[in-house]
């Protein structure tokens, strides 16, 4: 799939419709509350058992921000009590002495990825107590396969810091940007002067890191398409390995931070669309292949390598290179799975501490998948990852499955699509087409099963494609 997208105004406005992100299947909202403690301990505990036990993957969850981004969406604390942090890190030092009491020492953690909030709320002491805290539990990975990124926010980014980060073991990194553009800084409450943040790329680079990514949101409030056209012309002239164009849903009611944007600065639905058309042109210009979703690379990045040798995987952190791990969710909030189960942690901090403090794991709620989850998890990675599904290659590895008879439904969801030419039916397979490209989650959603159910049954509310 090495085409780059054709940008469609009509087709993406038409598909224009709410759907999940597909970095789970069933998606988070399906889990229960049911799932808890005993049932993680179980499924964590026969993982060992496999003849191959899979390589371990950990998220670590930072909830803290010292400052609000208006647009935010995260499940994140606002706070300058520093002393929120040493208090959340005792809590984490519990939390991984119970999980790593789990898994068997030699099993390998190939991945981590610290996320948040802000993982630099951490001061470099902090973050290399937590590096320690983690290699005492677990078997980190030190050679050139591990993949250990950071999402750091520029502003409190400095040398010293990044250099620890390296010495620690990470060796990829992520900058939120959104928006070069001082108005739209100013809109969203994030200030951060392009200066200093290409100064702090540039110092990553010297550090060590091997891999740097840039976030960037379209759809922000005061957003221009010129702006945004020179906005992208810097972040493209820095050359980061990985892009990220994040769309942004303004939902004020759900996300309480985004109460103070004012909806009449937001791009109306045309300009909304202009500049993401903007991105597509300008990163495909720039020499970035298109991966799928928000997420663009250059040519001789490891994703890039990972989809063309069909290796490419999709899970809670996005693309990933890492193939079948078990992951484990650490922190307020996280997401963890193990084979066939998820399991995630309390959102919020008095409830996570509380079963922490009594010696629990804070697993609020997870799920179990059933087979028919696990084919149609098969279907929508493919497609997600991939852009192509040939039944003949999921019938090989679903025994017995008939992928024509068994999809029926599904195929004829399809038959809508192609009729609007954004998927190609074949005799064998799906394909989607350069037009579809930026739409594919709109194909992954004909083989969900879950949106299929009447509309009283629905549990989720999803983000629009655009
Ligand atoms: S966008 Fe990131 S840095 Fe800003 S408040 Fe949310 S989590 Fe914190």
């Amino acid at each position: 799939m090495a085409t780059d997208p054709i940008f469609d105004p009509a087709l993406l406005s038409k598909y224009d419709v709410s759907g999940p992100r597909y970095t789970s299947y069933p998606t988070a909202p399906h889990f229960q509350a049911g799932f808890g403690e005993d049932a993680w301990r179980r499924h964590a505990r026969t993982s060992n058992d496999d003849p191959i036990p899979r390589p371990l993957s950990i998220y670590v969850h930072i909830p803290f921000c010292s400052n609000p981004c208006f647009y935010c969406g995260c499940n994140r604390v606002v706070t300058r009590d520093r002393s929120k942090a040493e208090a959340y890190l005792q809590r984490l030092a519990r939390e991984v002495e119970m999980q790593a009491a789990l898994f068997d020492r030699d099993r390998r953690v190939t991945q981590l990825h610290l996320g948040g909030g802000t993982p630099n709320y951490l001061d470099a002491g902090q973050l290399r107590d937590l590096a320690n805290l983690l290699r005492s539990g677990f078997n980190l990975a030190t050679g050139e396969e591990r993949e250990f990124s950071v999402e750091l926010d520029p502003r409190h980014a400095d040398d010293a810091l990044l250099r620890e980060l390296v010495a620690i073991g990470f060796n990829r990194v992520s900058f939120g940007v959104q928006d070069f553009n001082p108005v739209v800084q100013e809109a969203i409450n994030r200030i951060q002067p392009v200066e200093r943040t290409v100064a702090v790329i540039e110092a990553a680079r010297a550090a060590g890191f091997r891999s740097v990514s840039i976030d960037l949101i379209y759809g922000l409030p005061k957003q221009t398409v010129e702006g945004f056209a020179a906005t992208l012309d810097t972040v493209t002239a820095i050359r980061p390995d990985r892009i990220a164009v994040y769309s942004y849903a303004h939902l004020p009611e759900t996300f309480k931070a985004q109460r103070q944007i004012d909806a009449a600065d937001l791009p109306t639905p045309a300009t909304k669309l202009a500049l993401l058309g903007t991105a597509v042109e300008k990163l495909a210009a720039a020499g970035y292949r298109y991966i799928g979703m928000d997420h663009f690379a250059l040519p001789g990045d490891e994703l890039v390598r990972a989809q063309e040798s069909h290796t490419l995987q999709r899970n809670f952190q996005g693309y990933s290179t890492q193939a079948d791990t078990d992951l484990i969710g650490l922190g307020v909030s996280a997401i963890g799975r193990v084979g066939d189960c998820y399991a995630q942690n309390a959102r919020d901090l008095l409830s996570y501490y509380a079963a922490v403090d009594a010696g629990r794991l804070p697993i609020a709620k997870g799920y179990v998948r059933t087979a028919e989850d696990d084919l149609r998890a098969d279907v929508i990675q493919e497609l997600m990852c991939h852009g192509e599904v040939v039944f003949a290659e999921i019938e090989r590895r679903h025994e017995g499955l008939d992928f024509r008879a068994h999809f029926t439904d599904a195929l004829q969801r399809l038959a809508e699509l192609a009729r609007d030419g954004l998927v190609e039916l074949e005799a064998g397979a799906v394909r989607i087409t350069a037009r579809g490209r930026l739409l594919m989650r709109i194909a992954a959603m004909a083989f969900d099963e879950y949106l299929a159910r009447p509309r009283e049954q629905q549990v989720a509310k999803f983000s629009r494609v655009i």
